[in-house]
């Protein structure tokens, strides 16, 4: 019996661990760290050998495929030992893969994935299809594919688990946009992030599809060195008269795709911000690839949700409406929240600074934002680049989410906006970014 070795007990090893089972695979899992009680539960209840806290080489060394988490560098010393040996070392997608012949929409990107990824399956779910959601999204691509029969998947994939994929090919492959993010794990080179993302396209055939933002410099540069097969279907904020595609004519997105052209008004959208009107405008397009009706992909649009932690409405208090975008953890996705808003901002924002360059907020900031509450151990950046701006006397330092709101709602008038939208990651005061925004709202709800 082949041997797969799992190395990573969370969401995708765990997932990855049991489909293996199922399979027939004599399995074992390894994880460095502790492994939660839920998922040392599912690796008892299937019967899976495992171990936690190192790793015993005699139990791995011997593996004729090695599943490897995302969040397992390829620097690790035990994955370079097997690299060395020839060991085969793949992705928890690209082995779920395998057994799945379900058509595939796969997005990866910077920011907006999940957005983009919850707007497609909602979408193809509405159209009455039978669609799993999965990736980096809820339960694993690969416990699906073990316990579930799906026709669609729509995967939100980000580069790390697409760094160990070969054979995996996506039937419509989404990149939302490229822009520096998690630089240290690719040698500090743009260039070697931005081909772990493209990695998503590269086996694509000629009926398969490419939705990808032209208005991105990154990725109309990348894509000018390169061929691809796939039809191509750019969208754009500028008005442009495409062969196939989504642009924006007037107040209206216009898709098209193959003969048949649609449009979706502006005002229709339930994602508000210009960067929702590029979100929108891909998941317009994967899905009228996918063959839904307009009238469903338009109401669809509208009735959608906002996702938590994501320009999430949280209450109006006093005519102070308060906003939770906690999942803002870049300079980029912090830019399009300030942009899309209307009212007087008092702007909740820091954390772990990333090496953040925020001059490009500088324009907005001036524009839209009367004060700053700084909400992290070391603010000094933060009063660098804006206290000329807002003034010293509207800027102060909080180190907790209730500290944050209330200094916020002390500095707030009615119809101002408090909007958290941080800019950096949260590891310095909160446990993740949904513990950040989940303290923000409870914080809110005690006002
Ligand atoms: P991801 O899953 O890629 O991190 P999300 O959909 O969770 O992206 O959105 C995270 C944040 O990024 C949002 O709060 C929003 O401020 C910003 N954002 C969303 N979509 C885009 C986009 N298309 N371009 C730039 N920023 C975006």
């Amino acid at each position: 019996m082949a041997r797969v070795v799992v190395l990573g007990g969370a969401e995708s090893g765990v997932g990855a661990a049991v489909l293996a089972k199922v399979k027939g695979f004599d399995v074992f899992l390894s994880d460095n760290g502790t492994i939660k009680d839920e998922y040392a539960r599912t690796l008892r209840e299937w019967n899976i050998p495992f171990e936690q806290g190192g790793h015993t080489p005699e139990r791995i060394m011997n593996a004729d495929e090695v599943i490897k988490s995302p969040g397992i560098p390829s620097t690790a010393p035990l994955v370079k030992a097997l690299a060395a040996q020839g060991t085969h070392i793949v992705s928890e997608i690209e082995f779920a893969s395998r057994y799945d012949s379900a058509k595939k929409i796969c997005i990866t990107g910077s920011n907006g994935k999940t957005t983009t990824t919850s707007l497609i399956h909602y979408l193809l779910k509405e159209a009455g299809l039978n669609v799993g959601l999965g990736g980096n999204i809820g339960k694993s691509y690969a416990y699906q594919v073990a316990t579930e029969k799906h026709d669609y998947y729509v995967l939100e994939i980000s580069s790390f688990q697409l760094d160990d994929t070969y054979d995996f090919r996506p039937d419509i492959a989404v990149i939302t946009n490229i822009t520096p993010d998690h630089l240290d794990r690719y040698d500090h080179k743009m260039e070697n992030y931005v081909r772990a993302k493209f990695k998503i396209v590269r086996n694509l055939r000629p009926e398969d599809c490419f939705i990808f933002d032209s208005d991105d410099a990154i990725t109309i540069e990348h894509l000018s060195k390169i061929v691809l097969q796939a039809k191509m279907l750019p969208f754009t904020q500028e008005k442009k008269n495409l062969d196939q595609g989504a642009w924006l004519d007037g107040n209206r997105i216009v898709v098209k795709y193959e003969q048949s052209e649609s449009e979706i008004y502006l005002r229709e959208l339930a994602l508000g911000g210009k960067h929702n009107i590029y979100n929108s405008m891909a998941a317009a397009l994967a899905a009228k690839a996918s063959g839904i009706e307009d009238e469903v992909i338009r109401n669809s649009l509208k009735s959608f949700s906002p996702i938590e932690h994501r320009l999430e409405p949280v209450l109006s208090i006093r005519d102070v409406m308060y906003i939770n975008d906690s999942k803002a953890t870049n300079v980029d996705s912090a830019w399009y929240a300030l942009e899309c808003q209307t009212k007087p901002v008092v702007w909740i924002v820091g954390g772990t600074d990333k090496g953040n360059d925020y001059s490009v907020l500088n324009d907005l900031v001036k524009e839209k934002v009367k004060a700053i509450v700084c909400l992290g151990v070391d603010n000094s950046k933060i009063h660098a680049a804006f206290e000329n701006i807002v003034g010293s006397e509207n800027i102060v330092d909080t180190a907790s989410a209730d500290a944050a709101v209330q200094a916020a709602s002390m500095m707030a008038s009615a119809g101002d906006v408090v909007l958290l939208s941080p800019c950096c990651a949260s590891f310095d005061l909160f446990k993740n970014y949904e513990d950040r925004g989940k303290q923000f709202k409870e914080a809110v709800r005690r006002l």
